[in-house]
């Protein structure tokens, strides 16, 4: 297979148009079959209900080629179960598993020529989402959706490669207590967009959110889970209902576990004993593992990692 023409050491985490993405529809109360089309675009009523009221969810996750040629996904069975979570919460129909799967792999087979080689340092990153696209007017979910999937060849999320994250402990709040942090609605990005261009502006990279009802514990940051390392070796991570259950989190836990026999705590964690651990680190599909090198609460700097 030819592979297109791009400098993939030098990608960043941004968009570029690929061949092929899978689209399916439900209507009257069921999914078409779906197909792989060319066109990157989409028509709707101006009066959508993802346009008016967010209707939707997404996921994302990565194919890479292995070092002797194969292409893999990472876990889709799980990125399947999230969504069907995600869309139960938002009153959308669930896509099943195995059609996901399905979805996954075929739109990864038709842009083969954009899956960045091994050891490029780039990744072919897949975006499943769903949206509710008829139009509605009064408040309620829509009744016809799109699911879709489209795949896009990326570099490191946060630039400089592995260089250690500044990040600040946020004032706003990501995810109210019985609200929507746990699943991954375009929602919770949307109202995380000023709190991340304003750290971005007071030149951190990342927020750290606190639980909003206390304002006391370690939740995540916009869009990565947290892992810490005690100084006797302890792996500790947030547990929270309002946290998105990171599949990479998920992973290195198991790794952590079950591999290097490291004991890990998933439990509350309280900012004030932040400033104890020994290692910081943000974990997820877009910001793989990235070491956490300081940690501002006001300036005054009351946690340093
Ligand atoms: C997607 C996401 C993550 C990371 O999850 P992975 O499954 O590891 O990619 C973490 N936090 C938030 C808020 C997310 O949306």
């Amino acid at each position: 297979m030819e592979k297109k023409n791009i400098d993939w050491g030098n990608l960043g985490f941004a968009y570029m148009e690929t061949d092929k993405r899978f689209v399916s529809n439900f209507k009257g109360g069921a999914w078409d079959e779906g197909a792989l089309i060319s066109d990157a675009n989409v028509t709707m009523s101006e009066c959508a209900c993802v346009l008016q009221y967010a209707q939707t969810c997404f996921e994302g996750l990565k194919a890479y080629t292995t070092e002797d040629g194969h292409i893999v996904t990472f876990r889709p069975d799980l990125n399947a179960e999230r969504m069907e979570a995600s869309a139960k919460r938002l009153e959308m129909p669930v896509f099943p598993k195995e059609r996901f799967i399905d979805a996954v792999v075929q739109v990864v087979a038709a842009n083969e020529a954009y899956v960045p080689p091994f050891g490029s340092g780039a990744t072919l990153y897949l975006r499943p989402y769903m949206y509710g696209k008829n139009a509605v007017i009064g408040v309620k979910p829509a009744d016809e959706f799109e699911f879709r999937v489209f795949c896009t060849p990326v570099g490191p999320y946060f630039k400089g490669g592995v260089k250690p994250l500044t990040i600040r402990v946020s004032d706003f709040d990501r995810a109210a207590p019985n609200g929507t942090g746990h699943i991954k609605a375009g929602l919770n990005y949307a109202m995380s967009l000023y709190a991340i261009m304003s750290a971005h502006r007071e030149g951190f990279d990342e927020n750290m959110y606190l639980d909003p009802k206390t304002r006391t514990k370690v939740e995540e940051t916009g869009g990565a889970n947290f892992l810490f390392v005690t100084k006797d070796n302890k792996v500790v991570t947030p547990k929270s209902g309002s946290i998105l259950p990171s599949i990479t989190r998920r992973s290195l836990v198991h790794v952590a576990k079950e591999y290097l026999g490291l004991e890990v705590e998933e439990r509350e964690v309280f900012f004030d004993e932040v400033k104890d651990f020994a290692e910081c680190g943000l974990c997820g599909t877009a910001a793989v593992i990235s070491p956490v090198g300081k940690i501002v609460d006001h300036e005054i700097g009351r946690a340093h990692v």
